[in-house]
């Protein structure tokens, strides 16, 4: 088998995700990244069994887990005393019924091993400071255009990958001028030293605390010496744009929406909060499905290909999934890109999709209020663990 020759844009969990899982089945790969460097970004991503899976066939999983934490369980909480409405045994979970593990790691760290492992493979070539502008479909393969450290450049490749993220550069070619949704909720991210956490908050597991308008997770990361913490609200009057990530949030404004918000949690809940000394604001974005996550030589992955809301923990999980289908995908065509693109778009646009739209109605669920949040409290206690797991098997599950 003669290798092809795939440009990949964006150098992100997609990107080398999708860089690696080609290059392991012989393919040459080229990353084109527009930040000038890569920096340690974000903070804590949950890694559920379906990720897992795909990080072992790539043989990074034990290299990844080495800085994670496997959380021992899942509890969710009623926001306002704090009462434990299902415990779920996460990893026992997730080696027995899912197969595999579930983690919680920092960005960086992820990002770091996948880094790693790309600059180690002879058939992956990493450029930064350069920027995918535009792309012309040939007959035979694809034209990039690239600024590269401020020059134009054209490259040809045999397909190209664009990964490039939720603000990419070609989705809106495809997406019949929708474009992204905002969805008026803002993720506040931050880390905590564990030793000024409260210590319910630095056991090996994952908390979600449920309110009305608001949200709380948080899990222990980097060996557990810090707390992740995320708190969702909505309805900020502030505006924030797309690209606005990781902005600070120190104005008065701000502080007292992040305040009023959770103003009705326990005091446990309020005590870890108080803990966060500089928090960063996510405003989410999200959007339809694509009707096809592939055109001619061209494919979207990760958030470029669907971009989601946090609420299920799944989009680094879904761009991990989005390599994997790649590789099977070039397995079967490996001299055929277009074709092998569409099989790609025939594995994973109604699960991605699928992904999208419960990630979207789980934000509804989680910021109910009054009797509808009383019943969604009672459908989960009486569903309990092992109902709570039923509902996760197409999510988690082997099929997946
Ligand atoms: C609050 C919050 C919590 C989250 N928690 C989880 C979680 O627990 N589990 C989970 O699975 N996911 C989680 N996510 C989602 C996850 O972080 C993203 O889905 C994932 O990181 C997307 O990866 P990506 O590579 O597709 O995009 P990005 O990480 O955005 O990477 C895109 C890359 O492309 C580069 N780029 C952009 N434009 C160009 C261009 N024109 N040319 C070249 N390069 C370009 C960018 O510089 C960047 O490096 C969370 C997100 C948020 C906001």
């Amino acid at each position: 088998m003669s290798e092809l020759s795939l440009g990949i844009a964006g150098g992100g969990i997609a990107g080398l995700s999708v860089a690696l899982a080609l290059a392991q089945i012989g393919h040459k790969v080229a990353v084109y990244e527009r930040a000038p460097e890569f920096l340690s970004l974000g903070a804590g991503v949950q890694l559920g069994p379906n990720a897992c899976r795909i990080l072992a066939q790539l043989g990074l999983l034990d290299h990844v887990s080495k800085v994670a934490i496997k959380p021992q369980h899942l509890f969710i909480h009623r926001g306002s005393d704090g009462a434990v409405l299902v415990d779920l045994p996460l990893q026992t979970l997730a080696t027995q019924r899912w197969n595999s593990a579930s983690l919680v790691i920092h960005r960086g760290d992820l990002h770091g091993a996948l880094l790693e492992a790309a600059r180690a493979n002879p058939r992956i070539s990493i450029s930064n400071g350069a920027r995918l502008v535009d792309a012309h479909d040939m007959r035979l393969g694809i034209d990039l255009h690239l600024d590269i450290n401020g020059a134009t450049e054209i490259r040809h490749h045999d397909a190209l990958v664009a990964a490039d993220g939720v603000g990419s550069q070609l989705r809106g070619r495809f997406d019949g001028g929708r474009g992204l949704r905002d969805t008026q909720r803002i993720a506040w991210r931050a880390v905590v030293p564990a030793g000024d956490a409260p210590a319910f908050a630095r056991s090996a597991s994952t908390h979600l605390w449920l309110g009305a308008a608001a949200h709380l997770v948080h899990y222990p990361l980097s060996g557990g010496t810090l707390i992740n913490v995320v708190a969702t609200t909505s309805a900020m009057a502030k505006r924030l744009v797309a690209g606005d990530y990781d902005a600070a949030s120190d104005d008065a404004d701000s502080q007292r929406h992040l305040a009023q918000s959770f103003e009705n949690f326990s005091k446990e809940a309020k005590q870890l909060l108080a803990a966060v000394t500089s928090w960063r604001m996510w405003p989410l974005f999200d959007a339809a499905p694509l009707s096809c996550l592939a055109h001619g030589h061209i494919a979207f992955a990760g958030d470029a290909a669907h971009p989601m809301v946090p609420f299920l923990a799944q989009g680094a999980c879904q761009a991990i999934e989005d390599a994997g289908a790649l590789a099977a995908s070039f397995k079967r065509h490996p001299q055929q890109p277009r074709e092998a693109l569409a099989a790609y778009n025939g594995l994973r646009l109604a699960r991605a999709s699928r992904v999208q739209a419960a990630s979207r109605r789980q934000a509804t669920i989680y910021h109910l209020s009054g009797f509808p949040a009383q019943a969604r409290d009672l459908a989960i206690q009486t569903l309990g663990p092992m109902g709570m797991a039923r509902g996760l098997d197409w999510l988690y599950g082997a099929a997946a």
